[in-house]
């Protein structure tokens, strides 16, 4: 049994039931408990706080945890990252009023920065001989400024449209975070099983999203060119067609460059273009 940790209610907890969901791995989230066991495989999932996740897998409390990258850096627990997901991109930085004038770094000396991760800043700051104090709120940190609590902010910036509404600018990034799998150092070797069973799933599910299924009628003397065009993953199908002179070919091709992919192969001249989702994916 895999004692998985996620947020129990934010930013990442759809994501990241979504992602264990389409892995096969369903709990009744209908009625969310605390802790709830899978119905098909052997894993528990309990839900927490985010700021609590990286404590607890590092206790053994749970054997992994989804969580924001950014908790892990400032909880300084002893876990490893075991995999990188992709969902709840966002970065962490220093933001100043904007009417300030902005000299770089030196800047901060002896300035009042407001910030829930004071780990990362001090590191950060000290990495930098940066001499500023550090003043530790937990929420609504964009207002400090305003109020007069802080002269710049040390915050989670993810489109920028927070920053700008409260009279802020971004002036240095300090951290790029994404949604990762921490694991406690000490699994046995059920767990690990189990764990490389879930990370198998879930890079199967990861790929697929990205990637389309494409068929299409192609002359058989452009077979050659469209395979070219769209390479496949190790070589397109294809079927000939009952009309003479004609092949049907089947292969997937990733969403980013689908309409530039299509486009190239009607030039070619082939025809009855299908597009279709890609449930799951094993390479
Ligand atoms: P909890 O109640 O679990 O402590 P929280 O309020 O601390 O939740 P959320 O706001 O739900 O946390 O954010 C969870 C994570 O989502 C962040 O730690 C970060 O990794 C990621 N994230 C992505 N974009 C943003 C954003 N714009 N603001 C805040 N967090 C973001
Ligand atoms: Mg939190």
């Amino acid at each position: 049994m895999l004692r998985i940790a996620i947020q129990a209610k934010g930013r990442l907890s759809e994501d990241s039931l979504e992602l264990l969901r389409e892995a096969g791995i369903q709990v009744d989230d209908t009625k969310r408990k605390f802790l709830s066991q899978s119905r098909n495989f052997p894993a528990e999932l309990l839900f927490l706080r985010d700021d609590d996740i990286p404590q607890a897998v590092a206790l053994g409390v749970a054997d992994i945890g989804i969580v924001g990258y950014n908790e892990v850096l400032e909880r300084e627990q002893d876990v490893d990252v075991l995999e990188k997901l992709g969902f709840g991109p966002c970065r962490i930085s220093l933001a100043i009023p904007k009417t300030e004038e902005y000299t770089g770094l030196e800047w901060f000396n002896g300035k009042r920065i407001a910030t829930s991760y004071p780990n990362i800043l001090g590191k950060f700051l000290k990495d930098n001989g940066i001499e500023a104090q550090i003043f530790v709120i937990t929420g609504s940190v964009e207002i400090a400024p305003t109020v007069g609590m802080s002269d710049a902010i040390f915050d989670i910036v993810s489109s920028g449209g927070t920053l700008v509404s409260n009279g802020l600018k971004e002036v240095e990034k300090v951290v790029f975070s994404e949604a990762v799998v921490v694991g406690n150092r000490n699994l046995d070797e059920d767990k690990l099983k189990i764990w490389e069973q879930v990370k198998f799933r879930i890079r199967a599910v990861r790929e697929s999203r990205n990637m389309k299924y494409l068929l299409m009628n192609v002359p058989n003397d452009k077979i050659e060119d469209a395979i070219r065009i769209i390479p496949a993953m190790r070589s397109p199908t294809i079927l000939p067609l009952a009309q003479e002179g004609w092949s049907s070919m089947h292969s997937v091709v990733a969403e980013d460059v689908l309409w530039e992919k299509i486009e190239l192969l009607k030039e070619i001249g082939a025809e009855g273009i299908l597009v279709l989702s890609v449930e799951k994916m094993v390479l």
